[in-house]
């Protein structure tokens, strides 16, 4: 199919400042878990979003020397020739596809840890690390102006060496040149604090230092925060941030606007929808002649549009939709609309910079795997045998075999016992706020439509017999896992003794199948993720009274890998659950929980009509032991192999069970002999 008419406005090309974009599909600089210590891995991930149709793609933050250094979280550097050699490997994977290679250099301040080149940074004045560590920046003086000038200068330089096009001054997220703008940060009496033109100052010299250098021929871009962190009365806070952005609107080529607070510009799909910056950002457009790009997590092309068209920004920006779909444009381009494979907003892939390993994603499983395991988005290795498959169960583990197994042309049955595909994620899209998690089913239900060697069998409750009558080849148990009762879990790692009171002990299956309890509830968290969560707020709204019991001292601790934790924990408190943190259960005898302090162990009790257990799953594997047992006693026909895979073979986040599907796929008859696993990235520096 050729392109919608309406749609054109997006392939439209664009000046900024002395380079043309192709198009308006801009990867904003985003994270990879990746940096300068896996250039192969970085370069090869970025080469496959200029092949899929984005006119600009962009690096993570860049570092312009030691003293700006933020490992544990992987960022890209230029400090040297060995860095222009690894990002000149990107920027000619970016130009063979005719986009834009853009690179947004930062230095940190006192938001950079330097736990690793261990040098003092250096801020607006000398104030604690904001990465909680135990120390301060110091104060910059007259020397360090001069020395931020050159390092900029220097590191503009080797960017262009390395073949980019657009060269950024990274002014947000609590790094240096934001901390000089805000008010709230910038406590100096000298020519840098105190007015908004002196505050403007130190922005003003660094582009000024960066189109000096290389701005005849590359354009120069600024990342602004164009808010106050702040609403009021349900409406964003700008005045400060606008006044300061009247004083330096017409300075760079671009700018790439985004709001300070994290939780907000990465918002989860719980809690922020797709294009909710418009407020923050609207008026930076109005004020500027110079193009505009802002993100909002888009994926669909109406919205697109209607962002351009409406005067809010010239360019698309996204960073997570790039991730989710990195052909996002060409589908978009060609109209294959129902290709488009739309992000959840789970921020998963956020989690890889914060714990310091490759990003992943839940709805692209090649994502962080295109150089170690040659994975691509888009195409498979096409089958190597005639074989039959047999999948059972339906989950994003099974969706994902079928779909890639599928797709390389093998004969594929899948069997589910419930009357809808989807497993988990048809289920727990059914809780309020996680409606986005259906897309994992949608995208591939909508794939499968196109391969006619899959044929899927809903209401097919398989046991060991019936896999074994289908004669299939290779036989794949994707059966998921069911949540526990009794309380086993990361911090009772046996059965919860005290429990008396069976029918009025609930799980979230219980919930997700619509046996609710009543009255006052605990919910009891031992899980640290979302599903404790969704249900207190569920169960409080139903008119419950809610408890929320959790051993961890706050709620949701692994949001603070995906930055909804403190969403997760306010969106609770507001609604009035009580939070009772650092609290282990017990007993519960159909009245009273008993508690103990997970420090001193002191003994409380609640009164409860119902307690919900979010503690662990339980490995429907069964079928899987069945069917090993009559494999390896030769009873099982021809069946050359049997495996498990996703929560089935161990319960885990729903991107593991989409990559568990996917490897399975790939790895059936590869002959290649290679360990992809033992595959590591490294950098050789000078
Ligand atoms: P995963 O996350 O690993 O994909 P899910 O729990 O989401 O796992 O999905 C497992 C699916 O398997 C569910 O839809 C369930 O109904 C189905 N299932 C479980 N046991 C059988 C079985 N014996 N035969 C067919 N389908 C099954
Ligand atoms: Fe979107 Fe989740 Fe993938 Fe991130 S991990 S791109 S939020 S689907």
């Amino acid at each position: 199919m050729s392109r919608d008419s309406r749609y054109d406005i997006l392939f439209e090309p664009l000046k900024i400042g002395p380079v043309t974009t192709k198009n308006r599909f801009y990867q904003v600089p985003h994270c990879t878990g990746m940096g300068w210590q896996r250039p192969n891995s970085l370069n090869a991930m970025r080469g496959i979003k200029a092949e899929g149709g984005w006119g600009v793609v962009n690096t993570e933050y860049c570092s312009i020397h030691p003293s700006s250094d933020d490992l544990l979280c992987p960022y890209a550097s230029l400090w040297d020739d060995s860095d222009v050699r690894a990002h000149r490997i990107m920027t000619e994977k970016v130009h063979e596809h005719g986009a834009l290679a853009g690179v947004e250099l930062w230095y940190g301040g006192a938001s950079a840890s330097n736990l690793y080149t261990r040098d003092v940074a250096f801020d607006v004045n000398s104030r604690p690390n904001w990465k909680n560590q135990p120390f301060q920046s110091r104060k910059m003086d007259k020397r360090d102006f001069r020395d931020l000038r050159q390092w900029y200068r220097d590191a503009a330089l080797r960017a262009r060496d390395a073949g980019f096009d657009i060269v950024y001054a990274y002014a947000n997220h609590d790094d240096l040149l934001h901390n000089f703008q805000r008010m709230s940060s910038n406590d100096r009496n000298d020519e840098y604090g105190g007015s908004v033109q002196n505050r403007a100052r130190l922005l003003r010299e660094t582009v000024e230092v960066l189109k000096e250098a290389v701005g005849e021929t590359m354009a120069i871009a600024v990342r602004f925060a164009p808010d106050d962190d702040e609403v009021r009365e349900g409406r964003p806070v700008t005045d400060e941030a606008r006044e300061f952005f009247a004083e330096v609107a017409e300075l760079p080529d671009l700018w790439d606007v985004t709001v300070q607070d994290w939780s907000l510009e990465l918002g989860i799909s719980r809690f922020v929808k797709e294009g909710s910056l418009g407020p923050f950002t609207s008026y930076v457009k109005e004020m500027t002649s110079k193009p505009v790009v802002s993100v909002g997590r888009f994926t669909s092309p109406d919205t697109m549009v209607g962002q351009i068209k409406k005067g809010v920004v010239d360019l698309i920006g996204a960073a997570r939709p790039s991730i989710a779909d990195p052909f996002l444009p060409k589908k978009i381009e060609e109209g294959r609309f129902e290709d488009i494979r739309e992000c959840i907003g789970c921020n998963m892939c956020y989690t890889g910079d914060q714990l310091g390993v490759p990003i992943r994603c839940t709805q692209n499983p090649t994502m962080g795997e295109e150089w170690r395991r040659g994975w691509h988005p888009e195409n498979v290795r096409p089958k190597e045998t005639e074989s039959r498959i047999l999948i059972v169960g339906s989950g994003p583990a099974g969706l994902e075999a079928a779909h890639a197994l599928g797709k390389r042309g093998y004969d594929v049955m899948m069997s589910e016992a419930r009357t809808e595909i989807g497993g988990r994620v048809t289920l727990e899209s059914r809780l309020p706020t996680l409606s986005e998690w259906a897309r994992v089913r949608d995208y591939r239900e909508q794939q499968f439509l196109k391969l006619p060697n899959v044929d899927v069998y809903l209401d097919s409750y398989l046991n060991a017999e019936d896999a074994l009558l289908t004669e299939a080849d290779h036989i794949v148990i994707a059966t998921g896992a069911t949540w526990r009762a009794d309380g086993f879990g990361r911090t009772n790692h046996i059965a919860i003794k005290g429990m008396t009171a069976p029918d009025q002990i609930f799980t979230p299956d219980d919930i997700m199948a619509g046996r609710l309890p009543e009255g006052k509830v605990v919910v009891f968290d031992d899980d640290y993720y979302y599903m404790g969560p969704v249900i207190a707020e569920m169960l409080q709204k139903a008119g419950c009274q809610v408890t929320f019991v959790c051993t961890d001292d706050i709620a949701c601790s692994f949001g603070v890998y995906t930055t909804e934790q403190p969403s997760v924990q306010r969106s609770m408190m507001e609604a009035g659950i009580e939070m009772v943190l650092s609290k282990n259960l017990e007993s519960y005898d159909g009245n009273e929980v008993e508690l103990s302090c997970m420090y001193t162990e002191r003994e409380s009790k609640l009164q409860a009509d119902a307690v919900v257990m979010v503690t662990a799953r339980l490995p429907n594997d069964e079928l899987y032991y069945e069917l090993q047992d009559l494999v390896e006693s030769g009873k099982a026909g021809n069946t050359k192999s049997i495996r498990r895979i996703g929560d089935c073979e161990a319960p885990a986040p729903i991107a593991s069970a989409v990559y568990a599907g996917r490897r399975y796929a790939l790895d059936l008859d590869d002959s290649s002999g290679i360990n992809y696993s033992l595959r590591r990235d490294a950098n050789f520096s000078d």
